[in-house]
């Protein structure tokens, strides 16, 4: 089951609204929000006073038995560590695949992608790439090339980028600017991916090893204290 809970927050407008929002998201049961994570819309609300939309950036379980995969999304900014994420993480894991669960749900629990997520974009990140068959530490490992080599991303205080589509030909990133609330898009061709999937994630890996600590596989970890 899915699992939500009612918040209140403020509009920019200083109109109070009152939403609902997934604490726990169960993509199998719910494919309808799996598709809001995707399309963007997963706890984007409109103001009923103004009119304007606001992606209220929430912590929330995100899992799917059928895709074998189990996220827990939290805001950088509640956490005082990353440890602490991803401990919460381990604990979650526990409860849910651990010694107190029959042995059938502990045997789901086995080759299941677990993932430490920083915010909302970054399980839309994990869900995209997983679905278009990409190793997702492969995937980091493009974008901190992708920050190196384009340029005209420094330009705009590119603080990540996040995986937006996969087509035959092209990765498409959002590059997620400190300065502007819209993202720009960034095409980066296929091949760059083959490219660093033929070195092979543990060559990769050894290159940079600051990309993953346990389940935490993200570029953002290189500007993490
Ligand atoms: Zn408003």
């Amino acid at each position: 089951m899915s699992i939500t809970t009612t918040r209140s927050f403020q509009c920019r407008c200083g109109e109070p609204l009152e939403v609902t929002v997934a604490d726990s998201l169960n993509a199998g049961r719910h494919p309808h929000l799996r598709d809001a994570l995707i399309a963007m819309e997963l706890h984007r609300f409109t103001c009923e006073a103004c009119g304007a939309t606001t992606l209220v950036d929430t912590p929330f379980t995100y899992f799917d038995h059928e895709r074998k995969q189990l996220f827990l999304v939290l805001r950088r900014g509640d956490l005082a560590s990353e440890a602490e994420g991803i401990a919460r993480l381990a604990e979650l894991y526990k409860v849910t695949f651990g010694e107190a669960a029959s042995p059938g749900v502990q045997a789901l629990g086995a080759g299941m992608m677990v993932r430490l997520c920083l915010g909302v974009l970054a399980v839309r990140d994990k869900v995209i790439a997983d679905e278009a068959r990409l190793n997702d530490l492969v995937l980091e490992e493009l974008k901190c090339q992708v920050l190196a080599s384009y340029p005209e991303l420094a330009l705009h205080a590119v603080v990540a980028l996040w995986l937006d589509r996969v087509t035959a030909d092209e990765l498409v990133l959002l590059a997620e600017s400190a300065h502007a609330a819209e993202h720009r898009v960034v095409h980066v061709p296929r091949a760059a991916y083959d490219a660093l999937l033929e070195r092979g994630a543990q060559a990769l890996l050894a290159s940079r090893p600051e990309l993953v600590r346990g389940p935490h596989v993200s570029m953002l970890r290189l500007g993490l204290r």
